[in-house]
Formats: C-alpha cells, structure tokens, sequence
C-alpha cells in the first residue's frame, strides 16, 4: 500500500535528507505536496522527481519562476504563506514538518487536523505551542514523532517503559562551533564562523544555534513539551563527538543511550518507518575507531541560553512563544552584522523579563492567536531594544 506524504520545507536540510530516503523505495510513497523558499530548482526537481501533486513556495515573488520550472509535468505550482497552508491541509498520511521557525507552526497544525502523523523536526512548534499541538495530535487521534536526534533517542529509549520510572533525560550537546574559543573572543565571532558545525551538517539558522546554544535551549523545552516531564529532569551535557543523542534515566539507576553517527536519516528514517525498524543508508558506528566518548560540563557563563531555557520552562504559558520570537530576532540580527553574538541571549533576556505578563497562561488557553499575539509582540520588542 503506498502512503501519501508531504514535506514542509522540502529544499532544506532535514527536507533534503528526507527526499533522499523517501526517492530509494518510490513505489512505496505517493507525494502530496513540496514546499520549499527561495531555492526554485530544487523544489521543482524534487516535485517532478518524486511526482508531486503539488509545489509550493513561500515566496509569492516565485510563482512565475515556480510555473514555468513545471510547466507541462502534472504538478501544480502555487506561491505564498495562504497557498501553504492550504497544501498543508491537503490529506496525507504521514507529514514532515521541517520549515525552520516559528513560520513551521501552523503548517503542522493543519497537517495533524486532516489526521496525519506528523514527523517533528519543527522544534519551534513544540516550543511557542506545546499545548497547542499536543492537544491538537489528541483530538485528531494521530501522531507526533519527534525528529530531532536527542528527541528521537529519547522516544526509542522510552519504548516500552513506564514514564512514571523516568528519574532524568539527559540531552547531549556537541558545543557547536565556539566550544573551545576563550569566552572573550566570542563578541569578536562573525556569522560564518558560527555557521560551521564541527559534527552536523545542517541549515545555517540552526548551526549558528547550535554555536550559542539557543538550539539546545529549545530543545530542553521541546522536551518538556513532548515527553510531558517536569523541568528539573531534564539536564544537558557537552558531548563533543556527538556519537550519543541523548540518554534516559531510570529509578533503577540504569542509564539506556542512544548511540549513532551523527546523520539526521537516523530520526527521520525511524519516523518514517514507525512503528517497524527498517534498513536505512546510515553509517554503522565502529566504536574503536571511535576510540573514546568524553562529556563537559554545560557551563552557564559561556551559554546563557541554557540559564533562559530553564527561566521559559519555569514561567510556563506563553513564554516559549516570546522566547523563541526573540531569538529569531536576534540571530536575523547577528547574521545581519547588526549586533555580536554574545549580544543575542543579552537581548532575549531583556524582551524575557519585559514581556512577563506572557507567563503562565492557562495551557488550555494557548491557542494559535494568543500565540502569534506573543510571537509578533516579543520581536517588535527584540528590534526596539536592537534599536537603542
Ligand atoms: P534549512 O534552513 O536547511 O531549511 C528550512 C526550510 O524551510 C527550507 O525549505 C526553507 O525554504 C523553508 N522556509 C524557511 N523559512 C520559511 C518560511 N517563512 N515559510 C515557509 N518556508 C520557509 O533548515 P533545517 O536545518 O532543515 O531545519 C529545519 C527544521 O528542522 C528547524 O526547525 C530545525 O530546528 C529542525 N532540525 C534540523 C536539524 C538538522 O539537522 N538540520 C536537526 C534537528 C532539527
Ligand atoms: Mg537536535
């Protein structure tokens, strides 16, 4: 039987990757719709490729490009953030959800009301609207699985275990590019050098997260958000071989890892697949070529975001929304060579603390409005504080 699929956010990283293992077996999968940004080429090529019913870009200034790269192959060619949200609706069975940013929100909305599983590499959904999407998921008796690597671990070491038994998860973190720098010459780094991952290969926005640790901050509220544990279970360690995703804690005292290459087919291969296991093109690990893992300590005064991710968590409602605006904010700025990275998680704090009235809210009450409202209102504030 084959089975309709989407992918949001086709042309990036996690779409490309996905494209990669859905083209090896074509005969299993029917594609629904590709949505893609700027990258016109790719997004046609993949439509056509895999037979697409239909393309979408975000960029309303694409359609013409968008037309004529499809004319005369079957696939319908559309432009702009109404003609995504309508291919979102379109039924599939299986969703993946990978456009970076808070824009990936509604999209996953849509895919989970027509009933699909939703594959989650929009860690952003789980962070301004955790509630939100989890419910939602509920009431449309399908499926969440996460496609984040730690996520991803953690739900595989969860598999047949009882929550309540869970003493600690333990989120792994490789560092990112500044792990080593002296932490004075980070106001010095410039978007390049933040952009470049010593393990991962992935979009640029998230690669520079990874460098400040504003990724691995909305991750321990994505986990919050997915796994449904309180804030002080979950930890984060620096493991610079980033060979485990994470790891789970027992009361028994056992500890159950994860341990792989680092190569995103691992998550998406295992959502796509779920509930079975089957063969994927990933590199096998060989441990003593590995030779040694090693751990760090997640020092607080080099990554100030761990410290604000904590503060979200404990604030509750709709804080995840302001931080993760605020953020975006923030790193278009830094990219921009309009503020220093340090200066990022400097001004996240600030809009945190001025934005307080988001806190906890009713989680029954965050809706996709009340969490724009916060999302708009945290990033004219990130730009006003910018300005100054
Ligand atoms: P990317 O920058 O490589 O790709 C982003 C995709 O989203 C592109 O297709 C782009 O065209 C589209 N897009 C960007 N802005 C958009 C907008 N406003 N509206 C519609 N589409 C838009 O990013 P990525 O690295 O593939 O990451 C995608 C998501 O997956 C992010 O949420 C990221 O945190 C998460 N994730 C990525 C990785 C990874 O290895 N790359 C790992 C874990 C989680
Ligand atoms: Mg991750």
């Amino acid at each position: 039987m084959t089975r309709r699929i989407s992918i949001f956010g086709a042309t990036g990283s996690i779409g490309q990757s996905t494209i990669d293992l859905i083209a090896r077996d074509p005969d299993a999968y029917e594609t629904v719709a590709l949505t893609g940004g700027r990258n016109i080429a790719q997004l046609a090529s993949d439509a056509i490729k895999l037979g697409a019913q239909i393309a979408v870009t975000a960029d309303e200034k694409r359609l013409a490009e968008l037309r004529d790269a499809l004319a005369g192959t079957g696939v319908e060619a559309a432009a702009g953030r109404q003609a995504l949200i309508e291919a979102a609706s379109r039924p599939a069975d299986w969703v993946m959800s990978a456009i970076v940013g808070a824009a990936g929100l509604e999209p996953g909305l849509r895919a989970l009301q027509t009933g699909a599983t939703l594959a989650l590499a929009n860690k952003e959904s789980l962070v301004c609207a955790g509630p939100l999407i989890m419910r939602t998921a509920q009431a449309h008796g399908t499926h969440i699985l996460p496609v984040d690597s730690e996520h991803s671990a953690v739900f595989q070491a969860l598999i047949g275990e009882d929550l309540a038994t869970v003493e600690r998860i333990v989120i792994t973190a490789s560092g990112g590019a500044f792990r080593d720098w002296p932490i004075e010459d980070l106001a010095k780094a410039t978007p390049a050098q933040a952009a470049t991952h010593p393990n991962w290969d992935m979009g640029q926005r998230i690669t520079i997260d990874s460098a400040s640790m504003f990724n691995k901050a909305l991750e321990l509220i994505e986990t919050k958000e997915y796994f449904g544990v309180s804030a002080d279970k979950i930890e984060t360690v620096v493991h610079p071989e980033s060979m485990i995703h994470a790891l789970v804690g027992f009361n028994d005292g056992a500890l159950m890892a994860h341990v792989g290459t680092p190569d995103m087919r691992h998550a998406i291969g295992f959502a796509l697949h779920y509930p079975h296991r089957k063969s994927l093109p990933v590199e096998r690990l060989d441990l003593v070529k590995l030779g040694q893992m090693t751990f760090r300590d997640p020092c607080e005064t080099r990554w100030p975001a761990l410290r604000l991710a904590r503060e979200v968590m404990e604030a509750g409602g709709l804080m995840g929304a302001v931080f993760n605006a605020a953020k975006e904010r923030a790193l278009d700025a830094f990219i921009a060579e309009q503020i220093t990275f340090p200066r990022m998680a400097g001004v996240v704090e600030e809009v945190l603390s001025d934005l307080s009235t988001y806190e906890s809210h009713n989680p029954a009450e965050i809706t996709l409005d009340k969490v724009a409202e916060a999302d708009h209102l945290a990033r004219v504030r990130a730009d006003e504080i910018m300005a100054q």
